[in-house]
């Protein structure tokens, strides 16, 4: 077993699309980036790359690189998915945390875990997102940023002969 974890932050703009595990939310806001701006995706990322000690989603996807420019974080954490595989482990669970002012996430934290588990062909049932507001304290409780947390538990995959 290998735990790993991650974090993420970006600035929230007035006209950007709220991108959060691959599920545009309804909001008059949203992150600024160089890809998409999915600050869930990115604390996933490094908590995936981080579980098998495989750098960070800077290294991977460096943002001076135009070809990332844009670009779905799905797709990014498509490539990840691969890696891990390719790596040898297997995805046990995953749990995260978005903290943000507005708007509430509860209506769409169903979409985003079906989201997260179809992007990377796991159980909706080992993903867990949760939302909290930062009670109108600093940059995230003034609406001008965005935080999200992750952590995963990895298992070395048993080889198919085994099986
Ligand atoms: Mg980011």
């Amino acid at each position: 077993m290998r735990i790993g974890q991650g974090w993420d932050s970006h600035r929230m703009l007035e006209g950007r699309p709220l991108y959060l595990g691959g599920v545009v939310i309804p909001s008059h806001k949203g992150e600024s980036g160089h890809s998409d701006g999915d600050v869930l995706i990115h604390a996933l990322i490094d908590a995936l790359l981080g579980a098998a000690a495989l750098g960070d989603i800077g290294r991977h996807f460096p943002p001076s690189d135009q070809a990332y420019a844009d670009i779905r974080s799905t797709i990014l954490l498509e490539n990840i998915r691969d890696l891990i595989t390719e790596n040898g482990y297997v995805i046990v669970n995953i749990d995260t945390t978005v903290i943000l002012q507005s708007p509430r996430l509860a209506p769409y934290i169903e979409d985003i875990r079906s989201s997260i588990a179809r992007t990377l062909q796991i159980e909706v049932s080992c993903i867990s997102v949760k939302a909290k507001s930062a009670e109108g304290l600093g940059p995230v409780g003034q609406g001008e940023s965005i935080e999200a947390q992750a952590a995963v538990l990895l298992a070395e995959a048993v080889p198919e002969l085994w099986l």
